[in-house]
Formats: structure tokens, sequence, C-alpha cells
């Protein structure tokens, strides 16, 4: 089988990494505030979908070197430490502003190199980020480089955002840069090099890719984002690399533009999917008609209207088994009716649940974010 790319919707937990070039515009030393409301957006819209959405975002140095007006170049370790300082504060209030505007809460976390590499403090970060998103908040992550020394940081935020993404469980990681992904020569200096679109593994000579030739520049810091993939497709999780100087970048990747992802080898069904096929005694049974198991296998919701029979004795949210005609299980998923009420509505279209029932309740019996067909 040719693996093939994955599209945005199959996710549940999605880092996004933001660098600092997509987001600062030095020259004028303020934060680029219409693409910033763009990538606002189209986190919102996955925000609304249920998905839950961390940002690394990169810009506290570039952004306080701006407003001090410290001069061009590389910066020695306490200049950047205090750039920092003064740029983290308007980065965070920035993303603040952004996301609320779409009445999503941000939290700022900031992170060392030992938060997430001492089990103790990893554990802490884990539960900081957990606590956030089940409030439904958007943690909006960077690393505490006002402290961090030249030895203990990580100094990049791609391979930050991979340890934020492992350490999250998120099922991908999204890198917004300045290129649109890998390529086999530098793109600059090679007129044909050829765009890499799907890296199933990455092997000594994808490696060799982003590091061979080309200056560091030309390649928009590659390496990092090699390194960033091999931490993430280990730890089960996809990486894509994609280009963050159109609008709407999210958008952008979920439509198909040029991109580059990279798959991890581990099954990548989500998280939540593991638990529902896995961790579950299923406390009843919905036996479905033929035309609504050939409409699951397409990855459809499962509707009140192809389900002929329920069995047992469920709650809400409850695991289910999922029967066809002819009684063998095809998957299981998390019922959003109780027992009583999904024996009222079966065979029955979405529109009249609110008549039967006389409340308004969800159009799925069985929605295809809760549901696993079996052999995942
Ligand atoms: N943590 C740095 C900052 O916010 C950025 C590191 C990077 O550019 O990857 O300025």
């Amino acid at each position: 089988m040719t693996a093939k790319t994955p599209a945005l919707a199959d996710f549940r937990r999605i880092v996004v990494k933001v660098g600092s070039s997509l987001l600062v515009d030095s020259a004028a030393g303020r934060i680029k505030e219409a693409w910033l409301a763009s990538l606002a957006q189209d986190i919102a819209k996955l925000h609304k979908d249920k998905r839950d959405v961390i940002v690394v975002s990169s810009g506290a140095i570039a952004l306080g070197r701006a407003v001090l007006k410290l001069p061009k170049g590389p910066l020695k370790l306490e200049d950047s430490q205090g750039a920092a300082a003064v740029g983290q504060i308007a980065l965070a209030r920035t993303w603040a502003e952004a996301l609320g505007k779409h009445k999503i809460t941000a939290g700022q976390v900031l992170v060392t190199l030992t938060d997430t590499e001492e089990r103790r403090r990893y554990l802490n970060a884990r539960n900081t980020i957990a606590k956030l998103l089940e409030w439904r908040s958007v943690p909006v992550i960077n690393e505490n480089d006002t402290v961090a020394t030249n030895e203990i940081r990580y100094g990049d935020n791609d391979r930050l955002a991979a340890r934020v993404a492992a350490m999250a469980s998120a099922d991908l990681l999204v890198l917004l840069s300045d290129v649109d992904g890998l390529y086999d020569a530098p793109p600059a200096s090679s007129a044909k090099a050829k765009h890499i679109p799907l890296v199933p593994r990455i092997t000594a000579a994808i490696e060799a890719m982003a590091g061979a030739s080309g200056s560091e520049l030309s390649r928009g810091g590659m390496v990092t984002k090699i390194e960033a993939g091999k931490i993430v497709t280990t730890a089960g999780a996809h990486m894509v690399i994609a280009s963050g100087h159109v609008d709407h970048p999210l958008d952008a990747i979920a439509a198909g533009s040029r991109a580059t992802w990279f798959l991890t080898p581990a099954n990548p069904v989500t998280a939540r999917k593991k638990w529902i096929a896995g961790s579950l005694e299923p406390k009843g049974t919905l036996t479905i008609d033929a035309g609504a198991a050939a409409a699951l296998r397409r990855g459809k919701s499962l509707l009140p209207a192809g389900v002929v029979r329920v069995d047992g004795v469920f709650g809400r949210g409850d695991a289910v088994l999922i029967r066809g005609p002819d009684g063998a299980e095809i998957g299981r998923g998390l019922v959003a009716y109780d027992a009583e009420d999904a024996a009222k509505i079966i065979r029955k279209s979405s529109g009249d649940i609110a008549l039967i029932l006389g409340v308004e309740g969800r159009a799925e019996m069985v929605h295809r974010d809760d549901l696993v067909l079996g052999g995942a």
C-alpha cells in the first residue's frame, strides 16, 4: 500500500508552531497583525470543530530587539535574554487578543529544556497543558528565553514544539515556516530542486537533504525541522511543514496546498480513538442496516435512521458495540443517547429527534469522531 497524505480533519490535537519571521515584521518593529488574525481565525475554526489546539510561538527575541532597537547581527546571550523579556510580554498579549476575538482564552506557558527533559517537571508541564485544554483554552507556549542559558536551551522552537507535541499526546505537529517543505536540493540555488510532498520515514537520505549542501539560510533551518520530525514521529504523531507566507495558512494546508508530510510509523489513530477501541467495556449494542454500515466505512457518522435495534443498558457517552445486519461487529463508539432515548429514535430521521424526545439532541447517534471501525 502506498502512503497517502493525511487530511487536517483527521487530527484531534494539533500543535501549531509559528516562526518568528512570520509573526514579526522586524523592519517595522511590530507584529504582522493581519496575518496573525487570519491564523487565529483558522485556529478558531479547528477549535469550534472540537479540536484541541496548542500554539508554540516564536517571536519574543525578534520583537524585543525591534522594540529596543538593538543593532542587527547576532546577539550576546544576555542581550537575547533581555530582548526576550521585553518581547514576550507583547507576544503573549498579542496572542491573547487575537484568540480573544474568537472568544478563545489563551494561556501562556513558558518552558525550559529542563522542564521537558526531567520527568517530574515534564509531568508538571504536561498537567498544566492538559488542564488548559480541558478548559478549552489554547496554550501558547515558548521557551523561557529569559532564563535559558547557552548550554541549557532549545534555542529553536522546532524541537521545542516537537517535545510539546509528544508531551501533550498530540497527533499532529504543524510547522509554519519560511519554506513550503523539504526539497531534495537547495531550492534557492537549484532550479531542478524537487519538492518532497511525503516522507513515510526519516531515512539517512532524507537527513542528507536537509543538511548536505546549501546555506543554512536557504534551507530555512531544515536541520532542526528534521530533528523535530524524528522526535514527533517516534512519539506517534505526524508532522507537516508548510509555508506560513500565506494568509489562512492552516486552511491552506486543509485545502491540500504544497507541504511536506512526515508520517509516524505508529498507527495514526488518535489517542482518543485508541482509548475507545481498546480500553472500554461496551455497555450495549447498536445493530445497523447495510446502508449505514457502508456509510460508516466511508467515514460518516452513524445516524439514528440507520440503526435498527438497540440492546443493553447504557447512558449517554457510554461505549457501545456496533453490529452490521449479519451480526458481525463493525466497530465501537461512544453513543450520544442513553438506551431508552436511542430506542425511541432508531429508524427515524435526525430532524425528528426534537419532536420525539421533546429536547434538541445531536443529529448523530455516534459521531464519527467517537467511532472506531473494526481492526483499528
Ligand atoms: N524562542 C525564541 C523566541 O521566541 C525563538 C526560537 C526560534 O526562532 O525557533 O524568540
